[in-house]
């Protein structure tokens, strides 16, 4: 008996030393899958069933593969020369290039990019095959070649159902032949051409089978179809296959991942061993009977229930928390962060915020920047990094400041206007002989295109002229509107929503974070586009993270999968978020945005907060949230109702300092003059809606935010500075 057995359970003790063949295990968050998964792989090294090489083991992540291959060397006490330990897509771009002999590209091959992909679609659509690119939209174009190829279908086989099919399939055809001319391959296509590679050339596969003795798959409800026939061909010979997974996690169909593999494995290895796991190692009871509670809120029968028994007892409460915006809910996540770090001495590498998406990072960037709390982002751009939001800030810097050249360089052909390199290179002449900036020289072209005509080509002026006109427009109104409506506006000329937002997830998500952006600048109406573009300019300058310092993670509840941390945020939980808006009226999106949830929830060891906003941000105020529908099961004493309790009212968390001693506290954000104090139940006036009383008073981020219930019959939440005192 090698010593480490004794750190597993019977039942994963049974998975791990399960007879070689085919074993399925599939057991709840917590269990030890991934753990199973990995002592596996010791084992069958150590009994001497394989060599290292004889191993193939997927996980989700790179990361996951990296932490993996760590914990085998600890436990072996060797150093592991030959496991493969990677991610499905990574195992096949080393199978491409070893056998690039028999496949039509060479070794040498380049893995497209998402730009390189769009750039190519483009051309095709627009200049090979002549199309109308509102009908044969890019991205949608892009998504639906990119369903295919997941489903392992190439171009000869894509669905024609309509003329569109037909076309698209045209498209498809096309694509793939201009990424082998110039030795591409996209993302997908490491899968589909590794599966044919297996398909076309037994005797290439037969090596394979051979090689790869012992295949093992992590998160196995998470594989789509064409990673299910890689496992099939790869298994079919030696039939060792080890694979786990939770159907309950799953939470990628949008991405082609299909659950059923896991039903489709016991149908096509109905020798399987299968293991169940019943413990959870991860998660109090209190955490655990929360996450059933949102899964199985319809499922009343017990045996229907997959129970989470925790190994660890109760622990503290889960804390279900009512804030009034999401500003405010930032300040929760801070200063809870430093009270635990403080108080309980928990390490914020063991912290973790969670949302649904990426545009929610923003608000909690800001007030983790403004206390000090070291952070990182997982799996994402910063916000301020993120290509659209640099797109719509340099617009807005150009406006201000027609002489900014970087910006001007970074937008003047966004979205393509046919202003490319030679044209720049004629206005940067014909700016040098005016003696103006680029910038500048293109307000001239605007008031005089006369004195322009002998200068450029017909061609260059017209693309430069369009430009131009919009410039100049923005630049005289910089002063007359407000930051919000001059993006507004822009967004407006410039055609940027649909530019970004192609009805795919991808650019649905790109033009939230604008939105976002002209959350952010609905704040500055007072101060001004200078002030705006001064704040956006220090938050996104600041780098929070030095080398190996640890610090809070924020991340999307998709990216966690897998994870663990001691505590837990899960932030936005209303309507519209989780579940997302666009999940509401498909009944099977809705149960995987409840699975999300599950997911999010059974990341957290020790604590978990669930936060809801009362208000969230939208165009011209605020508007009221309703809570997310997967909450409606969460009634105390299953939760800590935290909402109900009085809270200590603006009370913000103070700078955080990572060194022992804290002497000074000093304030970061400046002070704003104070305004006349309203209390609820005070009587007063607004300009547009007329009188009212006071119902609550908040302050957020500088500002006090005030609801009055008018007398016609409106509430509002509104800034004090817009009310008079009756
Ligand atoms: P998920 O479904 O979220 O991926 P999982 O089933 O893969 O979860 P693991 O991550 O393997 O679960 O295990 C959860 C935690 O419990 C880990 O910290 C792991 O080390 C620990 N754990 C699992 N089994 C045991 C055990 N027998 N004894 C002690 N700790 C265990
Ligand atoms: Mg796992």
């Amino acid at each position: 008996m090698h010593p480490w057995l004794l750190e597993l359970n019977p039942q994963q003790q049974a998975a791990v030393t399960a007879r070689p063949g085919p074993v399925l295990v599939m057991a709840g968050p917590g269990s030890g899958k991934t753990r199973v998964l990995t002592y596996r792989v010791a084992w069958l090294l150590a009994e001497n069933h394989a060599q290292p090489w004889n191993i193939l083991a997927v996980t989700f992540t790179n990361k996951a593969a990296r932490e993996m291959a760590e914990r085998l060397e600890v436990l072996l006490g060797t150093r592991l020369r030959g496991l493969t330990v990677s991610t499905f897509h990574a195992f096949c771009a080393r199978t491409l290039r070893r056998e690039a002999q028999f496949l039509p590209f060479s070794s040498a091959f380049v893995i497209a990019d998402e730009d390189d992909q769009r750039r190519l679609l483009k051309q095709i659509i627009r200049g090979d095959l002549n199309l109308d690119e509102k009908s044969y939209n890019v991205h949608r174009v892009k998504a639906a070649i990119s369903r295919a190829k997941n489903e392992g279908l190439g171009p000869e086989a894509f669905p024609r159902r309509t003329y569109r099919d037909e076309v698209v399939a045209k498209i498809y055809a096309r694509y793939q032949q201009r990424l082998l001319e110039a030795n591409l391959l996209d993302f997908d296509d490491l899968l589909l051409w590794t599966v044919r590679l297996f398909q076309e050339h037994p005797q290439v596969l037969a090596r394979y089978q051979d090689l790869f003795r012992h295949l093992l798959v992590d998160e196995f409800q998470d594989t789509n179809g064409i990673q299910y026939q890689l496992v099939r061909l790869l298994a079919e010979q030696h039939r060792q296959v080890f694979v786990v997974g939770d159907m309950d996690q799953s939470i990628y169909r949008w991405r082609g991942a299909d659950y059923r593999n896991l039903m489709r494995f016991e149908r096509d290895f109905p020798d399987a061993q299968v293991v169940l796991l019943e413990e959870n190692y991860r998660s109090t009871q209190n955490i655990l009977d929360v996450a059933m509670a949102v899964l199985y809120h319809r499922r009343r029968r017990a045996a229907h229930r997959k129970q989470l028994r925790a190994r660890r007892g109760s622990g503290p409460p889960v804390v279900l928390q009512q804030v009034f915006n999401e500003q405010a809910e930032a300040e929760f996540v801070a200063r809870i962060a430093v009270d635990l770090a403080r108080r309980a001495g928990i390490p914020l590498g063991d912290m973790a915020v969670m949302y649904r998406t990426n545009a929610q990072s923003r608000v909690l960037e800001e007030e983790l920047l403004r206390v000090g709390l070291p952070y990182h982002l997982v799996g994402a751009q910063r916000f301020y990094g993120r290509r659209e939001v640099r797109d719509v800030v340099a617009f807005l810097r150009l406006a201000f400041n027609p002489d900014d050249l970087a910006s001007l360089e970074r937008v003047i052909n966004v979205p393509p206007r046919g202003i490319g390199a030679r044209t720049l290179q004629a206005l940067y002449r014909r700016a040098e002989a005016l003696g103006l900036s680029p910038g500048r020289a293109l307000l001239h072209l605007a008031e005089q295109p006369e004195d322009w005509t002998p200068h450029l080509s017909a061609r260059a002026l017209k693309a430069l002229y369009g430009f131009a006109q919009m410039l100049q427009a923005w630049h005289v109104r910089v002063a007359e509107l407000a930051p919000a409506q001059l993006l507004d506006r822009i967004v407006a000329d410039v055609g940027y929503e649909a530019y970004v937002r192609d009805g795919t997830d991808e650019g649905d998500e790109r033009w939230e974070n604008v939105k976002e952006l002209r959350r952010l600048a609905t704040e500055f109406e007072q101060q001004g586009l200078a002030a705006f573009l001064e704040r956006v300019a220090l938050v996104a300058d600041q780098d929070t993270l030095a080398p190996g310092e640890e610090g809070l993670t924020l991340l999307t509840i998709h990216a966690a999968k897998g994870l663990e941390f001691r505590v837990v945020f899960l932030v936005g939980l209303v309507e519209g978020l989780l579940p997302h808006s666009r999940s509401v009226d498909d009944p099977e999106a809705l149960e995987e945005e409840r699975r999300l949830l599950y997911v999010g929830i059974t990341r957290a060891k020790d604590y978990l907060f669930l936060l809801v906003p009362q208000y969230r941000m939208a165009y011209g105020g605020l508007d009221f949230a309703e809570p997310s529908r997967f909450l409606a099961p969460l009634k105390p004493p299953l939760v800590h109702d935290g909402s109900t309790q009085k809270q200590p009212r603006a009370k913000r968390a103070e700078r955080y300092d990572a060194r022992p001693h804290r002497g000074n506290r000093r304030e970061a954000a400046p002070r704003r003059p104070s305004m006349p104090r309203l209390r609820p139940g005070d009587r007063v006036v607004h300009a547009r809606w007329g009188e009212g009383f006071v119902l609550q008073v908040e302050r957020s981020h500088g500002d006090t935010l005030v609801q009055v219930a008018f007398d016609s019959g409106q509430v509002k939440v509104l800034l004090a500075e817009y009310l008079q005192k009756l």
